[in-house]
């Protein structure tokens, strides 16, 4: 498991819900806030390591050992309240940055790895996390959430994101879009298939 970076095709991706919670699902949660901590970050979000599901992690301390490790699956946010802007960086675009406009407060309805449904409102630090980790399970970085001259200043580093991207893809070691498709498709029917409903 590794973070992937931007313009990596399944950061576009929308995340299906999680529909079952195994052992396997559990070691990926626990697999995602291990790198979250190696890359110095917050929050990380499954399909930052190039799992379409809708699952992510955060620890506002950002070390092993301290803070509250939180994993959501399904989240839904209500209630937006007020506007708060504020830097914000993401490990799948590694030295950028930029002011982000979001809701100061939120609500956020989701189930932790156990099946519990949780309910919290949230401000603050926290409730910005969450909403940038919420945005990538929809396929939305916080690039696109920038005012004119935002989008100006990260120009250049995106750029310079895609030109690597390019050469990875170059050299055969980016996943082409079959591969990457198939890997979707496998995933979404382990974790996100429906259960079958008897009829009659
Ligand atoms: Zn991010």
């Amino acid at each position: 498991m590794q973070i992937i970076h931007y313009p990596h095709p399944t950061l576009r991706r929308v995340s299906q819900p999680v529909r079952r919670v195994d052992a396997q699902l559990r070691a990926i949660a626990a697999e995602m806030l291990e790198l979250m901590y190696a890359a110095q970050g917050v929050g990380l979000a499954a399909n930052q390591v190039d799992l379409p599901l809708r699952l992510f992690v955060v620890n506002l301390a950002g070390k092993a050992g301290e803070g509250e490790e939180l994993v959501f699956l399904n989240p839904v946010l209500r209630h937006p309240k007020g506007t708060s802007e504020r830097e914000e960086g993401c490990l799948s675009m590694p030295a950028i940055y930029a002011d982000v406009k979001r809701p100061e407060r939120i609500t956020l309805q989701a189930y932790d790895l156990a099946g519990n449904e949780v309910n919290l409102q949230l401000s603050g630090m926290l409730a910005r996390v969450v909403q940038h980790e919420v945005d990538h399970l929809d396929g939305v970085l916080f690039i696109d959430r920038l005012s004119a001259t935002g989008a100006m200043t990260v120009r250049e580093g995106l750029e310079e994101l895609e030109r690597a991207f390019s050469a990875l893809a170059e050299r055969g070691e980016a996943p082409g879009s079959a591969e990457l498709a198939a890997r979707w498709a496998e995933l979404e029917q382990r974790y996100c298939r429906r259960p079958r409903q008897e009829t009659g």
